[in-house]
C-alpha cells in the first residue's frame, strides 16, 4: 500500500481494494517499526485514527465518501490539533493540548482525512535543518547521516520513508520546499492569504503559508483543494475563489514561457545540483516550452531582508509565551519577573532565543528605521522584480536549495545554514507560491527543481510540475529505507 500515492490510495479505497482501517493500521505499523529511526514523529495518534478510519468506512459505505475520505495524513507540529499535543517542536509548548483545530485541519476533517499525528519540526519553524526541535532531530531516510531539511523536515521524511502518502507543513521561507527537495517529494508553498493561518502557531505572520507535501504534484493539487479558501478568522487569507486544481493538470506545455533567474545559478550552487535543474528545463522544452534567462536583482538582499524581519515579527508572536497564560513555567519564581525570565530561559531553545534577541533590537527605538523599514523596503522591491519578471514569463525555474542535504552538525555557524535559503526566501517575501519537485540525485541525494508563479498561480504551478512529473519518474523514487519496512 505504502508504495502508492495519495491519488492511487483513493481511487483504491474508492474500488473497495482495501477499507481506510486497513490502510490506516498499514501505515500506523511503518511508523511503530521504522520511525525510531528517523524521529520524523512528535505524537502518533493510533487511536483516534482508527476510530477516524472507522467513520470513514461506514460514511463510504452508506455512499457519503468524498474522494479523499479515509487517506491518512500527518499534521507538521506547528498545526494546532484540538485535544492532541501540539508543541511547535519547543519545549515551550511541551505540555500544550490544543483547545480547538487550525482552520486547516477542520477542512481536512471535513474531507473525510485521518491524521495519524504530528511531525517534528524545528522549533517554532525555526531552521533549515531540523536539528533545532527539542525532540532531536530527523534523520534523511535516503542517508540516515544527512539532514531531511527543515523546518517541516518530519513532514518530508515521513513522506518520503512511506509512513504516511501525505502531510502538511508550513514555509515561512522554504520550509515546505527546502525540506521536500532534500527528500525527494513535492511541495507546494502556495500565495500568501492563500491558505488560512487560523490555529497554526506564529513565527512570522506576514510570511508564513501552510501547504502540502506530498509524493506528486497531482497529491498536491487534491490537498490544496481542501485547505484552499478564505476563513474569516484570519483576516490576511483572501477572499477568492477556489478553483479545481485537479482539473486543469493535463493542460499542454506548449508555449510556456520559463524564465531562468540568472542569481538562482550564481556562485555557490552545487554543479551536480545545476546539472539536474538544467536537465530538467529540458525536459521542458521538449514538452514544448521555451526557455530565456531573466534577472531578479535584489536577490542579493532577500537574506538579509528576511533575517530582520522574520525575527523582528517572531520577537512579537513569540512575546505571549511569558510562563502565565500557557506553556512551560519555571518552579517556584521569587517574583513575577523571575516567572518570565526563568520560563522563557527555560523554555526556548537557542536559536529562537537568538532571533528573539535580534527581533527586539531592531525593532527598538531608534534601530527601528535603520533595520525593520529598510528591510521592508528592500522586500517591496524584491517583490518588483518578480513581478516585473513575469511581463515576460510564465513560471520562472531555478533549484530549490544550492546543495543536496547536507550532513547532521555539519553547519555550525547560524549564517552559514541561514545562507542555505537563498532560493527560497525572496518567494515568501514577495508573497507568490512556489513548488519543488524531484528532479533527480546530487551524490546519491534528492535534488529538487523548484518552480515559481505569480500570485495565485498555483493551478499553473501544478499543471507545469505534474506534466514533468508525467514525462520523468523522478518523484517515484524511493529511499531504499522505505522498502526494508515492507
Ligand atoms: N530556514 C528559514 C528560517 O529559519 C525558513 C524557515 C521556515 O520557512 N519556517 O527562518
Amino acid at each position: 500500500m505504502y508504495e502508492k500515492t495519495l491519488t492511487q490510495l483513493a481511487a483504491a479505497l474508492k474500488s473497495g481494494e482495501f477499507s481506510s482501517r486497513e490502510l490506516t493500521a498499514h501505515y500506523l505499523q511503518r511508523i511503530e517499526k521504522a520511525d525510531g529511526k528517523l524521529n520524523s514523529f512528535i505524537s502518533v495518534t493510533a487511536e483516534q485514527a482508527l476510530k477516524q478510519a472507522e467513520i470513514a468506512d461506514n460514511d463510504r459505505a452508506a455512499g457519503k465518501a468524498g474522494l479523499l475520505t479515509g487517506i491518512p495524513l500527518a499534521l507538521k507540529d506547528i498545526f494546532c490539533t484540538k485535544d492532541v499535543k501540539t508543541s511547535c517542536g519547543s519545549k515551550m509548548l511541551d505540555n500544550f493540548i490544543a483547545p480547538y483545530n487550525a482552520t486547516v485541519v477542520e477542512k481536512l476533517n471535513a474531507a473525510g482525512t485521518i491524521s495519524l499525528g504530528k511531525t517534528n519540526m524545528d522549533e517554532f519553524a525555526m531552521g533549515s535543518s531540523n536539528e533545532n526541535s527539542y525532540y532531536g532531530p530527523v534523520k534523511n531516510p535516503w542517508d540516515l547521516k544527512a539532514v531531511p531539511g527543515g523546518s517541516s523536515g518530519g513532514s518530508a521524511a515521513a513522506v518520503a520513508a512511506g509512513l504516511v502518502p501525505a502531510a502538511m507543513g508550513t514555509d515561512t521561507g522554504g520550509s515546505i520546499r527546502q525540506p521536500a527537495a532534500f527528500c525527494g517529494i513535492t511541495g507546494l508553498k502556495p500565495t500568501y492569504g492563500r491558505v488560512s493561518r487560523f490555529g497554526i502557531i506564529a513565527y512570522a505572520s506576514s510570511l508564513d503559508q501552510a501547504g502540502p507535501m506530498a509524493r506528486s504534484a497531482e497529491d498536491c493539487a487534491h490537498l490544496l483543494g481542501i485547505i484552499a479558501g478564505h476563513d474569516g478568522r484570519d483576516s490576511t487569507s483572501v477572499a477568492r475563489g477556489v478553483p479545481d486544481y485537479v482539473e486543469n493538470l493535463n493542460a499542454p506545455l506548449s508555449g510556456l514561457k520559463i524564465g531562468l533567474p540568472k542569481e538562482y545559478f550564481g556562485d555557490g550552487l552545487d554543479p551536480e545540483v545545476e546539472k539536474a535543474v538544467r536537465e530538467a528545463v529540458k525536459v521542458y522544452e521538449s514538452l514544448g516550452a521555451t526557455v530565456r534567462d531573466v534577472s531578479l536583482p535584489h536577490t542579493h538582499y532577500a537574506i538579509p531582508a528576511y533575517y530582520v524581519i522574520a525575527p523582528a515579527e517572531a520577537s512579537s508572536n513569540l512575546s505571549r509565551y511569558d510562563g502565565v497564560r500557557f506553556g512551560h513555567r519555571c518552579e517556584n519564581p521569587s517574583d513575577l519577573i523571575d516567572l518570565y525570565t526563568r520560563s522563557r530561559a527555560e523554555g526556548f531553545g537557542e536559536e529562537v532565543k537568538r532571533r528573539i534577541l535580534i527581533g527586539t533590537h531592531t525593532l527598538s527605538e531608534g534601530f527601528f528605521d535603520a533595520y525593520y523599514t529598510k528591510a521592508q523596503q528592500v522586500r517591496r522591491l524584491i517583490r518588483q522584480d518578480f513581478l516585473d519578471a513575469f511581463e515576460d514569463v510564465d513560471v520562472l525555474m531555478g533549484p530549490a536549495s544550492p546543495t543536496p542535504a547536507f550532513d547532521l552538525g555539519a553547519k555550525k555557524d547560524p549564517v552559514s545554514m541561514y545562507l542555505q535559503d537563498i532560493y527560497t526566501i525572496a518567494i515568501n517575501l514577495a508573497g507568490i507560491p512556489g513548488i519543488s519537485v524531484p528532479a533527480g540525485l546530487a551524490g546519491g541525494r534528492p535534488v529538487g527543481l523548484q518552480i515559481l508563479g505569480t500570485h495565485f498561480a498555483e493551478a499553473q504551478l501544478l499543471n507545469v510540475a505534474h506534466q514533468f512529473q508525467q514525462a520523468t519518474d523522478w518523484h517515484l523514487q524511493r529511499p531504499a529505507f522505505a522498502e526494508e519496512y515492507a
